[in-house]
């Protein structure tokens, strides 16, 4: 498979969500042109997006909804539970940890770590917090896939390099620097100050928003 755009991936996760919300309403049908029109982009993004994995649904009659919905669920690779771990158990992280809702997306918490000995070995939202020299033995005894990364900056280079020691496959780093891993390793960076920054831009730019593809 050649490479996908990354922007691809993010408007499949929207179409889930979308055909999610249509399941739970009972619809059985959808179009590329209903899609598109509550993911607010064109219909021929939407068969563009879909067409990187293959053909789905019929000329003129679009998609029957519960097959789409597990096609995407396939592709994103969420026809399998997930199990992830915190690292960094301060604000951010115990606010992470007390989200309820992890479950309902087939991700799992599974372990939380800190290297501050006034956490390390509390229970925090009913998990236990370990020291990072537990992350080896915790990551394999747990299968944890994910790390989500909410140390300060200065330390999250070292905390990546040691979930990608433990064998992690995939970052969520909440550190505003940008972390080196090896190829094999997904980081996505999550930055809602940066968010923030295209809002001003777009507030004093308003006609420089990007028409519908
Ligand atoms: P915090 O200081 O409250 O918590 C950081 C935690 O990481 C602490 O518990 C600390 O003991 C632990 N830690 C430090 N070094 C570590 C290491 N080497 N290994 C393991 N644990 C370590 O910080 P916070 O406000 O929760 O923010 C965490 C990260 O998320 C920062 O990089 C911050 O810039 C970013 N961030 C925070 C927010 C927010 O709203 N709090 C928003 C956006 C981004």
């Amino acid at each position: 498979m050649s490479t996908i755009p990354t922007a691809t991936i993010s408007r499949l996760v929207t179409y889930l969500r979308i055909l999610t919300s249509l399941e739970n309403q009972g619809i059985k049908n959808t179009s590329s042109e209903q899609l598109a029109e509550e993911a607010q982009v064109s219909a021929f993004q939407v068969r563009k997006d879909l067409a990187y994995f293959g053909r789905f649904g019929t000329r003129g009659a679009g998609y029957t909804v519960p097959t789409l919905r597990r096609e995407l669920r396939r592709i994103l690779g969420l026809n399998r539970p997930w199990n992830v771990a915190i690292i960094g158990m301060g604000r951010l992280g115990q606010a992470i940890s007390d989200y309820p809702h992890f479950e309902q997306y087939d991700f799992s918490l599974k372990a939380c770590f800190d290297n501050n000995a006034k956490v390390i070995g509390q229970t925090m939202s009913g998990h236990q917090v370990y020291g990072m020299d537990a992350l080896p033995q915790v990551v394999k005894e747990k299968g944890i896939d994910i790390g989500f990364l909410t140390v300060p900056q200065a330390a999250a280079q070292a905390a990546a390099d040691a979930l990608v020691a433990a064998g992690i496959k995939g970052i969520l780093n909440f550190a505003p620097v940008v972390i080196n891993v090896p190829r094999e390793v997904h980081v996505e960076p999550v930055d809602f100050l940066a968010g923030l920054k295209r809002v001003s831009f777009y507030i004093i730019n308003p006609g420089l928003k990007e028409e519908l593809a």
